[in-house]
């Protein structure tokens, strides 16, 4: 993941948020259960909707550099068109001093939306159903 910046976990168990590792992150995209380094409760991320948002940031992480394209590009272009006489020097300056205006809100805003604490749950422990098949068996038989 690129993206592994400024993700945080919050433990439900252990109330603790921590900053979560590049492995951890993986876990998370693979859906996999793993420990919580504080309180040793096996955590998961079941809530649908920080986990499409998780998944979504990868998208994010394309921002920065396609952005930076973009805005190469149309400073070039307006330069030129200034240059050819198409447009004034202040048609130029406006249209730069705009785009550039428009590069750094969606940079902070892609910053904004990459910047998220994801709620993990504890992992109630389900027993095998040959266990509880063990279970019951036994109880029937005392009965
Ligand atoms: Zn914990």
């Amino acid at each position: 993941m690129t993206t592994a910046v400024g993700i945080k976990g919050h433990c439900a168990h252990c109330d603790i948020t921590f900053e979560l590792k590049p492995w951890q992150l993986n876990a998370i995209a693979i859906e996999e259960p793993f420990d919580c380094p504080y309180c040793q409760r096996v955590l998961e991320l079941n809530c649908p909707r920080q986990l499409r948002h998780f998944k979504a940031l990868d998208h994010w992480a394309l921002v920065r550099p396609s952005m930076a394209v973009l805005t190469s590009m149309v400073l070039i272009v307006a330069l030129v068109t200034e240059w050819v006489g198409l447009i004034s020097v202040i048609g130029q300056l406006n249209v730069s001093l705009v785009v550039l205006l428009a590069h750094f809100l969606v940079l902070r805003y892609a910053r904004h939306r990459q910047r998220m604490t994801l709620n993990l749950q504890a992992v109630i422990p389900v027993l095998p159903i040959e266990q509880l098949a063990r279970i019951a068996g036994a109880r029937l038989g005392q009965q």
